[in-house]
């Protein structure tokens, strides 16, 4: 079979119980397909094809013995964010150009033994910092739709390995938006759980009370696929919760069986805010996000109004925290124990200066400078302590909105991709954040799907959910996907 690329994971499940071909053949063609055209893309920091041909061989000769494992010789590929035991781990920073890590991620254990088959380790901002992967020590990616623009970030190796049909589905890590922005500029679905749901332990941190893991997918039931395995407490993560993992499989295929209603989406209240449709927002985008509003009623939502705080002051709130709290997760980089290490230091001091200010890129040094000046002494109440405060009446505002509705709907980001080395000034890069931070101070569930194109390009939706309503998006997102194609339309290179 040649296509085989462009299967969805349910295809594939089917594909291997039915013999069609083995995990092996289908692993031998992604790797081909990445072989010939990741050199333009650069999605991959690390392609493990060794490792991947035995896994595949192994989970082919376990299912001939039997094995009923669902995602079972399933092929994936992880943001180079997620330690992976003997595999090196960059995160996509020169300080860690040699790091291979001791042991792996919760999840990276977690996927392997639902019997996954990882191709790699994905290209990302450095350090998880930045919204089009043009951050990243390894080289820009480039989005498989025009091969000129960015994919988005910071998880943009991901996104453009799904959408480039390398792989049908990939982790990736959500501090402000980095799952569902580049998820829209690709065309493609991407979810960020709830604060707490998925295990943090061996993810390398950004910004530790934002931080979350999730997954990237053409559909949402790819996404609910691979997030199943990553789901569920981790005693290792302080700040994972121990409460039930649905069973997302078994909630979509309720949803499948609503489907022959003629309002499939009867009951279901979706509020639309009118500060997430404000300056900023490209027209043609706006034109996508209001059809795609428009099916949501056609399908029996309701849509009402709701209030959420202006974007403006949760963007000011991130851009504090989060750097805040990276200058503190990136002291621990410092050329002693592992990682860079500048040549021939002076004394202590200069090995500790020299080898932080040649391992770090730019954006990395600034978030690094801006988070220690929002933390020192003379400055910590006025910025750290104030934004503090905000986000809990960003956290109170979700509630009351969510008292008037279930879901809350808004463009993902306000633009398409944009061009490779256009070079935008770093404030303007941090506006693009403008829609998908706010979820992250919550601690909310969101995701991302396509919903059409501006300009050629790929349009994305977010849905947020009330907290651990995983769930509800995926069923929501799965009917909207049920009754429309957008999330089967192709780049060019895949077809
Ligand atoms: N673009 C945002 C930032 O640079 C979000 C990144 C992320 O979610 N990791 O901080």
């Amino acid at each position: 079979m040649s296509n085989l690329h462009t299967l969805s994971v349910q295809e594939i499940i089917t594909g291997l119980a039915n013999k069609d071909f083995s995990s092996l053949e289908l692993t031998d063609h992604l790797l081909s397909r990445i072989d010939s055209f990741d050199k333009e893309i650069n999605s991959f920091i690390t392609v493990t094809a060794d490792l991947a041909r035995k896994q595949a061989k192994l989970a082919d000769d376990l299912r001939a013995k039997g094995d009923s494992r669902p995602l079972l010789g399933v092929p994936m590929a992880h943001k180079d964010i997620f330690c992976t035991q003997g595999v090196l781990t960059t995160c996509g920073s020169k300080m860690l150009y040699n790091f291979v890590s001791p042991y792996n991620a919760t999840i990276v254990e977690n996927i392997q033994k639902a019997g996954m088959v990882s191709l790699g380790k994905l290209n990302m901002d450095e350090f998880a910092m930045g919204s089009d992967n043009e951050k990243s020590y390894y080289g820009a990616v480039h989005n498989p739709w025009d091969l000129g623009r960015v994919p988005g970030g910071s998880s943009g190796g991901s996104a453009a390995a799904v959408a480039a049909g390398f792989v049908p589905v990939a982790t990736g890590s959500d501090t402000g938006g980095s799952i569902r922005q580049p998820a829209s500029f690709c065309g493609i679905t991407g979810i960020k759980p709830t604060y707490g749901r998925v295990s943090r332990y061996g993810m390398i941190a950004y910004a530790s009370s934002l931080d979350q893991a999730g997954t990237f997918g053409k559909s949402a039931l790819d996404c609910a696929y691979l997030l199943q395995p990553m789901s569920g407490y981790d005693p290792k993560d302080a700040t994972s919760i121990k409460t039930d993992t649905p069973d997302y499989i078994t909630a979509i295929h309720d949803a499948q069986n609503k489907l022959s209603q003629e309002k499939p989406l009867a009951g279901l209240r979706i509020g639309v805010a009118k500060a997430y449709f404000g300056a900023g927002l490209d027209s043609e985008v706006e034109k996508s996000i209001r059809t795609a509003l428009a099916k949501y009623e056609e399908l029996g939502a309701e849509i009402v109004k709701v209030d959420i705080t202006d974007p403006a002051v949760t963007l000011a709130t991130y851009y504090l925290l989060a750097p805040a709290e990276a200058s503190s997760n990136l002291s621990r980089y410092d050329g002693v124990r592992f990682g860079y290490r500048c040549e021939n230091p002076k004394d202590l001091h200069d090995l500790y200066t020299r080898s932080r200010s040649e391992g770090f890129g730019a954006e990395v040094q600034r978030r690094i400078i801006m988070g220690t000046y929002a933390l020192s002494a003379g400055y910590f109440d006025a910025y750290y302590t104030k934004a503090q405060k905000v986000r809990r009446l960003i956290v109170d505002d979700f509630k009351k909105a969510f008292e008037k509705c279930d879901i809350i709907a808004s463009p993902t980001a306000p633009t398409v991709a944009y061009k490779l080395g256009e070079s935008l000034d770093p404030a303007s890069i941090y506006l693009l954040d403008v829609y998908t931070i706010g979820v992250n101070l919550a601690g909310l569930p969101a995701l991302s799907h396509p919903v059409g194109q501006a300009n050629g390009l790929p349009v994305g939706l977010q849905l947020i959910g009330k907290h651990w309503a995983e769930s509800e998006l995926l069923k929501t997102a799965h009917i909207y996907q049920a009754n429309t194609e957008f999330h089967q339309e192709m780049a060019d290179l895949v077809k």
